[in-house]
């Protein structure tokens, strides 16, 4: 079974193109994010490769409600009864299971390419019930602490989790690792989208995992700053 530890306590779940992450915490499993459809046996397998049971699956949280992150939610909820977590302005979009507010591809021909490939507005899911709104700044009492960092720009609804006790920081889809770190396919807006990637690039955190690309296990906020930072926090990270 693929699943691949990022640092410890962190397990990346392949989920079809997309990326889930489960988190091991003393409280039991919490899961980020549920791929596109069809691929609730991926994060149960994933489970098991960690020699735990589907209902130790705890919490479900999600970065935003594309069809690639809550596509096998339902079916996962189903199975263990996991609590629901995401932002306000996204939960509308999951609890109908569609259709999604429309994104522009982001610059350049490879994105533009892969939005009109991998994102369809009108796709319709099976729809899955949110039991808790997120909101801005809030510090998760989940494995130790996950706090909730507002990211809008690819989706209105669009969070970051900083996992405290691993300095683990999950993306979702603000950007992509994939030929290098850089834009996500597209924008609902993008100068707030802009606006989150230096928002992200102005914290520090050791590993940070992507909704789609490889994750980064070590000195990821340098990686952000060098990107997206400000020039303040490019010189800090140089020092
Ligand atoms: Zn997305
Ligand atoms: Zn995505």
């Amino acid at each position: 079974m693929a699943v691949k530890r990022v640092i410890e306590g962190v397990h990346v779940v392949p989920m079809g193109m997309a990326n889930a992450f489960l988190i091991e915490g003393d409280d039991g499993l919490t899961l980020i994010d549920a791929g596109f459809p069809g691929k609730a046996a991926a994060a149960f397998g994933a489970i098991r490769a960690l020699g735990r049971s589907p209902d130790q699956l705890r919490h479900l949280i999600f970065t935003h409600g594309h069809p690639d992150h809550i596509g096998s939610a339902a079916a996962i909820v189903r199975e263990t009864g996991a609590r629901t977590y995401m932002h306000p302005l996204d939960i509308p979009v999951a609890e109908s299971g569609g259709p999604f507010r429309p994104m522009r591809g982001a610059p350049g021909l490879l994105r533009q390419v892969m939005c009109k490939l991998f994102f369809h507005p009108d796709e319709r899911l099976e729809p899955v019930a949110i039991d808790q709104p997120l909101t801005a700044g809030e510090i998760l009492p989940i494995a130790g602490g996950i706090e909730v960092i507002h990211t809008p720009g690819h989706c209105a609804g669009q969070v970051a989790f900083l996992w405290r006790p691993g300095r683990m920081l999950f993306a979702g889809d603000v950007c992509m690792n994939i030929m290098g770190l850089g834009d996500p396919v597209g924008f609902e807006s993008l100068d707030d989208g802009r606006a989150s990637q230096r928002k992200l690039a102005s914290l520090s955190f050791g590993a940070v995992g992507f909704g789609h690309g490889a994750p980064i296990a070590r000195d990821a906020s340098t990686r952000f700053h060098d990107k997206w930072g400000t020039g303040e926090a490019r010189r800090q990270s140089a020092a």
